[in-house]
């Protein structure tokens, strides 16, 4: 049961992550999204951290890239703020997008993974996708409106693979 949402790995923030733990895992293409995991939903600029971070990534040579399901103006504006490709209206837990993403831009599966706060969307699209997939928790306490749904059901699956110990932390050596 809850199969499907068993992410990878599991962060409290993205910003926590070393940069090496994606190196030592073979990652060269990094999928984020971007409400409640490098910002909050209100922000159409990105913050220093998420400025930092990116340039990090960059320059332990690994790609970055947005995949968000909010609209085009906001996602356009702050990707662009920050100096990334993005995918906006993405629409996860569907797939399709991102599969096509993989392949026009010949990122392989295996060296792609997705950072996201959310079970519903972001570690459903990535099992559907066939990457790997780091859940984190969100990073603001508000959520947009279109929000509240996922985290009714998020927050007992969550809850559950906790107790289970199914939530594997990204420190973990495996
Ligand atoms: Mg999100």
């Amino acid at each position: 049961m809850f199969k499907r949402f068993i992410p990878d790995y599991h962060a409290a923030s993205v910003y926590d992550v070393e940069i090496q733990f994606f190196l030592s895992h073979g990652i060269k293409n990094l999928l984020i999204d971007l409400d409640n995991t490098l910002d909050s939903y209100k922000l159409f600029s990105p913050s220093k951290r998420a400025v930092v971070l990116k340039e990090k990534l960059i320059a332990a040579g690994i790609n970055v890239f947005i995949i968000s399901n909010n609209h085009g103006p906001r996602v356009t504006a702050y990707a662009t703020a920050l100096g990334v490709e993005y995918l906006h209206s993405t629409r996860k837990p569907f797939a399709y997008k991102v599969k096509r993403l993989l392949k026009e831009k010949k990122y392989r599966p295996e060296e792609t993974m997705l950072v996201g706060d959310q079970l519903i969307t972001d570690v459903l699209c990535a099992k559907r996708a066939g990457i790997r997939v780091l859940l984190t928790e969100k990073i603001v306490t508000e959520d947009q409106w279109t929000t509240h749904f996922n985290r009714l059901l998020d927050r007992p699956i969550r809850r559950y693979l906790k107790k289970k110990g199914r939530l594997k932390e990204w420190m973990t050596n495996d």
